[in-house]
């Protein structure tokens, strides 16, 4: 009979863990079900014998306390979904601090197997293991691997099953905590044990030093007020005896435990301390280098999106291009062509040619990530993030967005709490993503000189950087209170990007946003198109603009001129133009090309360009204005629903558009009327 068992993957980030899980379970993975998660879980399964096996990729941690995310994540999997083995992945060459975590699955008293991962770098750094004497302080039994080569792999994984199958390879290790917390935790246990329902969820041990180190997770879910009187009455006393917060004297015993049994066990035959990761962190975590250098580095990686960018993109939009007429001439004229063409491609496309861009820079991000060096750039920005009340980690989604808002969102999840978090994903609309370019493109190049366009580019990236520092601190006065969690990160080593990691990370995010634009933004761009196509007008032969004029969405544009005249853009073209932008913003582009009759659109933005020119409407001070109006108001449809999926709600995005739109009312308001009364571009 066919035997199921549950491995769960857990480690520090950057212990190799997916290195792991991608070795095993190769492309049998996908992303696990888990309602209320907000960290995906990949889970894969593979047979051996006559054994099922699930294998769970954990998020990266490094404790278990209650404080990030993933923490929670990976404790909530521990406790429900008991896994019949936790596989815990330990970074040979950084061990005492990789253990920190190996303590708290050891009180979980949880089967467990240790991967000693990554044992040819600890190799090359001249550390030598004791395996035997380690596996049996730990109480669990070790398994050398090399995770990128595969090697130790299957051992790793006949080893986990055996313990998975006897039940627990786990032999009684304490951690001792010292007479006094000891005594603590042995009052606290036969409180927890009378109260049969918590010791049938919890170890007690655990559930005791838990609750002695005020875990808010667990305090709420214990909800028996005699123990949580009890929890509080031992905290009390210890901090007397320690002078201390008991959590802190709880986290140096664990340090203590490790360090004593690494001195037994592991040795390190060079003498050395600086190592070659330290001799370059000294450049680059230095106070007065560290930021030139991190300003540097992000200038070559927008360098690499945009200019080398630039081909592919330029390839797939003739492409698009072409098909587009290629389908206007084979399609009878009439809905259908306009549904595919303009609906489908005319939607998508844009997007479509975009893909590329985004695929390099977070190809770029990902080399920057696996080698270390983004941990650095959030140590650097730390001191400049907090300042405006964000935290450092804040620093990397801020940056994304300025590629695209939607995966910056995602990105957000490296952050530790729920306030941080949802600060950053407010202001990431305001910074100035790659779909405004075009419309920047369009209108500099309409009414700016040669000379003047790029400061005007600039001055707008500026102004939406500025307003997003303006906004995290009003929102941390007002709705997010409290203070900044400290980065609490230590760096992990240097280490040169193996390809296969990195095509993986950069493909998987690249997927994910795919994804939505092939299923959300096709049906927003479908409405879209029936918006502005529908009702049909009372005679055929009316011109484009005429038909949009019409529809649904010219009724709205002209609704809209009216709150957009006080701003200088009160044009119902605007209006409708603004409106489409929902969808995303570079089809604000797309639509002023239908408005304008501009219908050959491989050289639409060249003959858009000299009809806006012609148009008597705009001026460069409207131009301008308009620029500031698409960098700030709404975000894009995209945008709306990563913000709702990942803050679960509806509340949220609605919040953020609203205060957009207002944000950019307001600044278009003062920018127009400062241009009237000083007489700037007004011509
Ligand atoms: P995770 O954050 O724990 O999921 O870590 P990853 O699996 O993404 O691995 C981080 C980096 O370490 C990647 O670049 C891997 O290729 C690399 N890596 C994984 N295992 C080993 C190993 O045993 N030795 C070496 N030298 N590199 C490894
Ligand atoms: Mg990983």
């Amino acid at each position: 009979m066919a035997q199921h068992i549950r491995i769960a993957l857990a480690g520090n980030p950057n212990s190799g863990k997916t290195t792991l899980f991608n070795c095993l379970t190769g492309t049998r993975q996908r992303v696990g079900n888990y309602p209320g998660v907000t960290v995906d879980l990949k889970e894969g399964t593979i047979r051996r014998g006559d054994v099922d096996i699930t294998l769970v990729d954990l998020p990266g941690t490094y404790s278990l306390n209650a404080f990030s995310e993933e923490e929670v994540v990976a404790r909530r999997f521990l406790l429900e979904g008991k896994p019949d083995v936790v596989v815990n992945i330990l970074d040979a060459s950084n061990i005492e601090r990789n253990l920190y975590l190996t303590t708290q699955f050891i009180e979980l008293g949880l089967p467990l197997v240790l991967a000693l991962n990554m044992s040819d770098v600890a190799k090359t750094r001249g550390v030598e293991f004791d395996l035997d004497h380690l596996s049996a302080l730990l109480g669990a039994p070790i398994v050398p691997t090399i995770g990128h080569k595969g090697t130790g792999v299957e051992q790793l994984l006949e080893v986990a099953v055996g313990v998975a199958l006897r039940g627990s390879g786990y032999s009684d290790v304490h951690l001792s905590y010292g007479q006094e917390i000891e005594t603590e935790i042995a009052s606290l246990i036969p409180l927890i044990e009378s109260h049969w329902d918590l010791a049938a969820t919890y170890h007690p041990r655990w559930l005791a030093l838990k609750l002695l180190e005020d875990d808010a997770i667990i305090r709420s879910a214990v909800c028996t007020d005699e123990i949580i009187a009890a929890a509080e009455r031992s905290r009390n006393h210890l901090r007397v005896v320690f002078r201390d917060a008991p959590e802190i004297v709880i986290a140096e015993r664990r340090y203590g435990f490790i360090s004593g049994a690494c001195q037994e066990s592991v040795r390190s035959t060079v003498e050395i301390r600086h190592t070659l990761s330290d001799q370059i962190d000294a450049f680059v975590t230095n106070r007065l280098l560290g930021i030139p250098i991190l300003l540097l580095l992000m200038w070559i990686v927008f360098q690499l999106t945009f200019t080398v960018g630039e081909i592919p993109t330029k390839f797939l939009e003739f492409l698009v291009g072409l098909s587009r007429a290629f389908l206007n001439d084979v399609l009878p004229a009439g809905m259908l062509r306009s549904l595919v063409t303009d609906g489908i491609l005319g939607g998508l496309g844009g997007i479509i040619a975009f893909i590329p861009m985004i695929m390099l820079l977070f190809l770029a991000l990902a080399v920057l990530e696996d080698s270390g060096y983004m941990a650095r750039a959030a140590f650097v920005m730390d001191r400049v993030m907090h300042r405006i009340g964000l935290h450092g980690k804040s620093f990397i989604p801020m940056l994304l967005g300025f590629g695209c808002s939607v995966p910056a969102i995602l990105a957000t999840r490296t952050l530790e709490t729920r306030r941080d978090r949802f600060v950053t994903m407010m202001i990431i609309p305001l910074m100035s993503c790659g779909a405004r370019l075009p419309i920047y493109v369009l209108f500099c190049g309409a009414f700016f000189s040669d000379s003047a366009r790029g400061y005007v580019v600039l001055a707008l990236y500026i102004l939406g950087i500025l307003l997003a520092i303006a906004m995290a601190k009003v929102f941390r006065g007002f709705v997010f209170r409290g203070a900044t969690t400290p980065l609490v990160m230590e760096l992990p080593p240097y280490r040169i990007p193996t390809p296969e990691g990195v095509l993986i990370h950069t493909w998987e995010r690249t997927w994910a946003f795919t994804k939505r634009v092939f299923t959300f933004l096709l049906v927003v761009s479908l409405i879209m198109w029936y918006l502005s196509n529908f009702p049909v007008g009372p005679d055929a032969s009316l011109s484009p603009s005429e038909r949009i004029n019409f529809s649904y969405a010219g009724r709205v544009g002209r609704l809209l001129a009216v709150p957009l005249k006080p701003v200088g853009l009160g044009d119902w073209r605007v209006g409708t133009a603004l409106f489409s932008g929902f969808a995303a913003k570079e089809v604000v582009v797309t639509t002023l090309g239908t408005l304008y009759n501009v219908a050959d659109t491989s050289e639409e933005s060249i003959s858009l360009r000299q009809a806006i020119q012609d148009d008597p409407f705009f001026n460069p001070l409207r131009a301008f204005v308009l620029m500031v109006f698409t960098l700030i108001y709404l975000p894009c449809a995209g945008t709306f629903v990563a913000i709702s999926r990942e803050t679960k709600s509806y509340r949220w995005p609605v919040f953020c558009a609203l205060y957009l739109t207002v944000l950019a009312w307001s600044a278009s308001f003062l920018i127009y009327h400062l241009g009237m009364f000083l007489g700037i571009g007004i011509q």
